[in-house]
């Protein structure tokens, strides 16, 4: 079993590093405005950046309008299934909002459809496309974040997705797992994908704290996540007992149920583990998993690769530690192969994480 395991992840990420071996596009359009890119159909995007960066993410920051923004491609995609239907990543949670922003799964996200629907009048994209453009350039506001990737063509949807397709914090990591695996994702890719919990918060699990990070570093795309929900939890950060939440390690830190049990079921502990302090491995897996991820049930080979278009996003802040206060003594050794990495503690008084900025205009 193990050994399958390891020859899966071997063989995807060896089809991994043989897209990452292509050579870069050359550039060989000049847009309107003066922007070169390798594909004329491109160009279209370049003023819808600075559009977002303004009007969306708060001048190019990292913050909950980011965040949101990735979530959303999250939610669209799921949105499909081989036998109960649903378009995936087609833009179907803007375009039928009204259904589909009312399913259990996708409490909250009627906000930022809110905020995207009057990018639609003022660029000429699909729904589908503007939001895996969005979550993009979002990620890539974000310290340390890797150099995304992001492909053009989604048509508009024409149905709702079913309900009951997105994964709840309080599902069994196997109900997680079965349901990711539909929508062509391995226990390994569902590892990377969450990588996206590192610039994240939830603002509904506990609605007495909106805006609650699920590590101490939101506005950065580090391993802080990984590290942090492998820490026993000793806290909640508001009330206690609200469906899918478990206690964290760290005064205002959301720990998700669905996070703390993958961080430790024996299927995912040692992928979950090998992202820690493995900031290249991390930058390295999640824009081919987030490209993966927003071209769920899309015909990829009638896309347009736009990746030269997207932000080149700022250095890391920090590395790997321990919250200050911690020690190896509070991991929850999972995994069973290999020792969890050895890690300083950041100096001081215990760490309390503020909640993120409302940025969102
Ligand atoms: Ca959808
Ligand atoms: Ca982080």
């Amino acid at each position: 079993m193990v050994f399958n395991k390891l020859t899966s992840v071997a063989l995807v990420l060896g089809s991994l590093l043989a897209v990452k071996a292509a050579p870069p596009l050359a550039k060989r359009a000049t847009c309107p405005d003066g922007h070169t890119t390798a594909n004329s159909a491109c160009c279209f995007l370049f003023p819808l950046i600075d559009d977002l960066q303004k009007n969306m993410f708060d001048n190019g920051q990292c913050g909950d309008g980011a965040h949101e923004a990735l979530r959303i491609v999250f939610h669209d995609a799921v949105g499909f299934s081989p036998t109960k239907g649903g378009g995936g990543a087609d833009g179907s949670i803007i375009t039928f909002a009204q259904q589909e922003t009312a399913f259990p799964g996708n409490e909250g996200t009627d906000e930022i459809v809110a905020h995207l629907k009057p990018f639609l009048s003022r660029h000429n994209i699909t729904p589908g496309d503007l939001i895996a453009f969005a979550g993009t350039v979002g990620v890539s506001n974000c310290a340390g974040a890797p150099q995304m990737q992001f492909a053009l063509g989604r048509p508009v949807a024409k149905a709702a997705s079913p309900n009951n397709l997105v994964p709840q914090p309080f599902d069994t990591v196997p109900d997680i797992l079965a349901r990711m695996l539909e929508i062509g994702f391995e226990f390994f890719e569902v590892v990377w994908l969450l990588t996206a919990h590192s610039v994240g918060s939830a603002d509904h699990v506990d609605e007495t704290i909106p805006l609650t990070p699920f590590d101490s570093t939101p506005s950065i795309f580090d391993s802080q996540f990984f590290i942090e929900s492998q820490l026993r939890g000793t806290f909640f950060p508001g009330t206690g007992g609200n469906h899918g939440e478990v206690e964290s390690p760290i005064r205002g830190e959301m720990r998700l149920q669905s996070d703390h049990l993958l961080a430790r079921d024996p299927v995912t502990a040692c992928e979950w583990q090998s992202m820690v302090d493995n900031q290249e491995k991390i930058q390295e897996l999640f824009p081919p998993t987030i490209l993966k991820l927003t071209q769920v049930g899309q015909d990829a080979s009638k896309m347009i690769d736009c990746s030269d278009v997207l932000p080149v996003p700022p250095p890391l802040i920090g590395t790997a530690h321990l919250p200050a206060s911690l020690t190896h003594n509070n991991v929850e050794q999972a995994c069973a192969d290999t020792p969890f990495p050895v890690l300083r503690t950041d100096p001081g008084p215990a760490t309390a994480v503020p909640p993120v900025p409302n940025t969102l205009p």
